[in-house]
């Protein structure tokens, strides 16, 4: 019989504000948070002073952590009576191999729950105080992995003309850094050159900013500071062109004015 527990929880965009009211109790009580890279030290600070907490995004300690090795971890601390917290950004389900975790933890016979968080997209869309949905102009939105991703052993290629619409919002995580192939992939799959594009980085958090451009244009935006989401489509037509930020894409905003007056 288990005595401990896993939360599987999803922790938000970054700003400890936007934590459910849940996630804030169970961190707040956590024996044990395991949490990625994305969670922010703000949102860890809320966490007792009892709790142990690890880093399994990328490191523990000196030696990285496999996928296999935070499922025993789970395992082992819920085995030995612990409330465990597995701490995501965003929300769990969202490109986080959230499905092998579960699975471990079914197959070890340890009770879980899981609690959902705000992912990056739905926050990027309301820091730009857009709706992704709008009756007039989009009646879809597409949450979709800008690269070749690789869950578990599996590499998944983004098939584009499947999910490309005139009436879709494309809200595209890990966009990477090649968006010369994502424009090229995008408008052979029949997006228009004009429609709306808006990069986000780091949405909620203090140095948050973003940069409106157009599909055609999005190679030629600047690299923003990580971790940054893609919005293409005509429900973004309402975020003021140019840079929401310091200035930087000046050089971008000539270019737009270029390709208008041709
Ligand atoms: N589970 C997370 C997504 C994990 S994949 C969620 O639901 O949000 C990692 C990607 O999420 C990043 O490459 C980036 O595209 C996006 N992301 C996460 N936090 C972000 C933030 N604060 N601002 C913009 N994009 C973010």
């Amino acid at each position: 019989m288990c005595k401990g527990k896993v939360y599987l929880v999803g922790a938000g965009p970054g700003n400890p504000e936007l934590l459910t009211v849940k996630a804030h109790r169970l961190l707040e009580r956590a024996d044990l948070v395991l949490h990625d890279d994305l969670v922010t030290p703000a949102i860890l600070a809320i966490s007792g002073p009892h709790a142990q907490i690890c880093n399994v995004g990328k490191r523990c300690g000196a030696k990285a952590v496999t996928q296999a090795e935070i499922n025993t971890r789970m395992i082992e601390g819920a085995r030995q009576g612990l409330e465990v917290v597995r701490l995501k950004g965003g929300d769990a389900s969202i490109f986080g191999r959230l499905a092998e975790e579960l699975d471990a933890l079914a197959a070890a016979a340890v009770p879980f729950e899981v609690i959902p968080g705000v992912t990056a997209g739905i926050a990027a869309a309301a820091m730009l105080c857009v709706s992704l949905t709008d009756r007039r102009k989009s009646s879809r939105v597409v949450i979709v992995s800008g690269h070749q991703a690789h869950s578990g052993e599996k590499p998944e290629k983004t098939d584009w003309r499947a999910v490309a619409s005139q009436d879709a919002t494309l809200v595209i995580y890990m966009p990477g850094r090649d968006f010369g192939a994502l424009r090229s992939e995008l408008l052979s799959a029949g997006l228009p050159l004009d429609m709306p594009a808006v990069i986000v980085s780091r949405a909620t958090m203090p140095d948050q900013r973003h940069i409106r451009t157009t599909l055609g244009l999005i190679d030629q935006l600047p690299r923003l500071e990580p971790p940054a989401t893609l919005l293409i489509g005509w429900s973004l037509d309402r975020v003021g062109r140019g840079d929401g930020g310091d200035g930087a894409s000046l050089a971008l905003q000539q270019a737009e004015l270029l390709l208008s007056s041709l």
